[in-house]
């Protein structure tokens, strides 16, 4: 997209604490100036009280036009009878890639100076598994089975995407992750991909393996060496909370779901049904997904304008909400950043 150019884009109040920052996050942007024209659509909760589902035509219509959305988190009813909206939006929209990166933003924490950028397969895997039971005599769940698939096709894709990225975004060493010495078929055929679409790059982007275990004990121990990290489902569902707790958890914890035709941005978080509706919910996550999305519409400048208000803002400053340790709240600090801006 050109500088001037209006941007349609999807926005997702969602439910809980989701309308009021995802009313924080469109303030602080108007301020920025960002070129998005939003198209408010309904899902979750919101839409089944509105029409009594969850995630009506109307709003994937919107998607699909616009190829791009905002969303507030969705709480998934327990036990409730439909599927969680998320995974359905994932696949809907064939979203490959989840991009989930960790920046230390708050410094003096545990670690310091963390930027990881954490790249997860998100269609296969043990996600799109096959679960069932067999029974042995009386017992109808004597054994349980499971049976994940990687395909060629796709473990080529998610690494290309992870060494695109590292291109566009100045970065230097690609890690893949896998489990190729245990899950020889699953994950190996992952770490041969890795290595294959890699050749491609050399000399522009560096690469290296780490079998899962072994990097889940040095991003404890030193966190500092890794820079993307592109690995497969549910070692990326795990990997990426844990670099979360790196920076101080999920008040800070942004998020992106891409695919070749549509991208939702998201915080990490859920719904907080606990603070909803009390004007204290921490709109950074979702502020720092924007930011994201503005560099994947291709405004990088507007992208950093809006890091360099939230440093300026949450550290020189010190506005914070409670879950960061302050005082302000969702107001106060939206107003400081849309000030810092203006
Ligand atoms: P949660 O992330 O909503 O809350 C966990 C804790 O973190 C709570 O104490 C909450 O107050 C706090 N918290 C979360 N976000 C915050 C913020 N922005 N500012 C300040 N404090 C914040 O997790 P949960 O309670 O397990 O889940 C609640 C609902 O959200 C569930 O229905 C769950 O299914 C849903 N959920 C949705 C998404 C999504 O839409 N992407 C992700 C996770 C959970």
């Amino acid at each position: 997209h050109a500088t001037g150019d209006k941007i349609p884009a999807t926005l997702i109040p969602g439910d809980g604490i989701g309308p009021e920052i995802v009313d924080a996050v469109v303030e602080v942007l108007d301020a920025l100036g960002a070129p998005f024209e939003w198209d408010r659509q309904l899902a979750g909760m919101a839409a089944v009280a509105d029409s009594g589902d969850p995630l009506p035509l109307r709003t994937l219509d919107s998607i699909r036009r616009t190829g791009l959305a905002l969303k507030g988190p969705l709480t998934t009813p327990v036990g409730g009878g439909f599927k969680s909206i998320n995974v359905t939006l994932r696949q809907e929209f064939e979203l490959y890639a989840n991009l989930r990166p960790a920046r230390t933003l708050i410094h003096g924490q545990r670690y310091d100076d963390i930027d990881i950028v954490l790249i997860r397969e998100n269609l296969e895997g043990f996600y799109a598994a096959m679960e069932h039971y067999l029974p042995i005599g009386h017992d109808p769940k004597a054994i349980a089975i499971s049976s994940g698939f990687n395909t060629r096709a796709e473990c080529q894709r998610i690494v290309r995407y992870a060494f695109e990225y590292a291109v566009k975004n100045g970065r230097k060493k690609v890690t893949l992750v896998h489990k190729a010495n245990i899950l020889k078929a699953l994950t190996g055929i992952f770490l041969e991909a890795g290595y294959q679409i890699a050749k491609e790059y050399e000399g522009r982007v560096e690469v290296n393996d780490r079998i899962v275990d072994a990097c889940a004990m040095q991003l404890v121990l030193d966190p500092w060496q890794y820079d993307v990290i592109v690995t497969t489902n549910l070692f990326g569902d795990i990997l990426s909370d844990l670099i979360a707790g790196l920076v101080g958890g999920l008040g800070m914890a942004p998020g992106a779901n891409i695919g070749t035709d549509a991208a939702i941005f998201e915080a990490v978080h859920g719904s907080a049904p606990d603070i909803a509706g009390k004007g204290v919910a921490n709109p950074l996550a979702l502020l720092l997904a924007s930011e994201i999305m503005l560099a994947h519409v291709g405004r990088k400048d507007l992208a950093d304008r809006l890091e360099d208000a939230i440093n300026d803002t949450v550290l020189t400053r010190s506005i914070r909400t409670r879950d960061l340790g302050g005082t302000a709240d969702t107001r106060t600090l939206t107003d400081a950043l849309k000030q810092r801006l203006a």
